[in-house]
């Protein structure tokens, strides 16, 4: 029986997806006016990667329903007859709305919850999708920006008393505890956003426009976001206050960050892989039009400070490197080689190597294949595997740690 497979990930076309990154990346033509948002490889039931197997394929799902020896004894042990993880590429181009992922337990109890209430997996009042938590560390593939946990309360006070109009907003924070003084701007009326934000929106457009606010700038995201959202003045979004609460993050190519339960994010620019725990479960907490669940948000959302860790990139003189985590569901190994030269693997558990530039032969006793840039494959736990590299580049393998 073979042991490493071809595998075929899944697009989602989100709003947000840009036209060309990832048909580039994945080497297929590129339809107008289509958005490629994300490319997923895993074995999430609502869209399973396809394994090739002597030339038929097959949803990884059924698979690994069919050969559940191929996850490893220690990872069925832990996770059960699923693969744990989901690798994703994503390219935004426009930003996501603010999200925070619930802990194992609140996803257990939220997803009875709904269940016994009789909401549809696919209805658009659901927020449970499955019983996982979502742990989810990204590495940048371009300068990448994105919105990460609640600042210090002195900065976040400072950002709000710099601007006049948001001036009685850090008053009231020096007397308020984070978590209901978020709450409070999550169901703030639109004629208070409107007197909050419209001030700066007049004050910096001109500055905006002539490209003189610098993406470090909360302002500078108010307006990119107004405009880049379609978000109108007299629609505005209470996730735009957001913008001076939470640490605006700059992670370079390479470098990473990693999301822990109950962290409220955004990634707002640029593209990243992404790997967390096999789930869906997103609780959304502003910047966008859909239906924001005050109560569950509340619930689970973590107001406490954030200094955000920033994962340094893998060190160019390294063939293999892990990026550490603390995530038990997933580790991230990047494979740098240059042309001729060979790796040796062993998966302990189930793996899935993803070529992101070059071609490399993978083999085991019973495998061979080949495998060049956007193309990836599924080795089984427990083989033993040597990459020849046939053009430089480098791979990234998903696993467990
Ligand atoms: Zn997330």
């Amino acid at each position: 029986m073979n042991d490493i497979y071809i595998l075929k990930g899944s697009l989602q076309h989100y709003q947000w997806g840009g036209g060309h990154y990832l048909p580039a990346l994945l080497g297929f033509p590129e339809q107008t006016n289509q958005h490629y948002a994300e490319w997923w490889l895993g074995a999430h039931p609502s869209s399973p990667s396809m394994l090739e197997i002597d030339g038929n394929w097959q949803p990884l799902t059924a698979f690994l329903a069919e050969n559940p020896t191929a996850l490893g004894n220690d990872s069925r042990k832990k996770f059960g007859n699923q693969l744990p993880y989901l690798l994703k590429i994503l390219d935004v181009e426009k930003p996501l709305s603010i999200q925070l992922h619930p802990t194992k337990q609140q996803a257990e109890a939220g997803f009875a919850r709904e269940n016994a209430a009789g909401i549809a997996l696919n209805a658009p009042t659901r927020t449970y999708k499955d019983d996982n938590h979502k742990p989810e560390m990204m590495i940048a593939l371009s300068d990448f920006w994105l919105l990460h946990g609640f600042k210090p309360k002195a900065d976040i006070i400072a950002a709000l008393n710099a601007r006049p109009s948001l001036a009685a907003l850090a008053e009231k924070l020096t007397v308020q505890d984070l978590h209901s003084f978020y709450a409070d701007i999550m169901q703030a009326s639109q004629a208070q956003l409107a007197d909050w934000l419209h001030p700066i929106i007049t004050h910096n457009n001109s500055a905006y426009a002539a490209d003189r606010l610098t993406p470090d700038n909360p302002d500078y995201w108010v307006l990119y976001s107004m405009s880049a959202m379609d978000i109108r003045p007299d629609k505005l979004d209470p996730g735009l206050i957001c913008f001076y609460l939470f640490n605006i993050v700059h992670t370079r190519p390479g470098e990473g960050i990693y999301q822990d339960a109950g962290i409220p994010h955004a990634y707002l620019r640029g593209q990243n892989i992404e790997l967390m725990a096999c789930s869906d479960n997103v609780i959304r907490g502003g910047l966008t039009p859909k239906h924001v669940d005050i109560a569950q948000l509340l619930q689970v959302v973590d107001c406490r400070e954030v200094a955000p860790k920033i994962i340094p990139a893998a060190p160019h003189d390294r063939a293999q490197f892990t990026y550490s985590t603390p995530a038990q569901d997933f580790a991230l190994t990047h494979l740098r080689y240059a042309a001729a030269d060979r790796l040796h693997g062993q998966a302990h558990s189930a793996e899935i190597v993803l070529v992101m530039q070059g071609a490399v032969k993978i083999a085991s006793t019973h495998s061979t294949l080949t495998l060049t840039q956007g193309e990836s494959a599924f080795i089984c736990a427990d083989t033993h595997y040597v990459i020849d590299a046939v053009r430089a580049g480098y791979a990234v393998v998903a696993k467990l740690p």
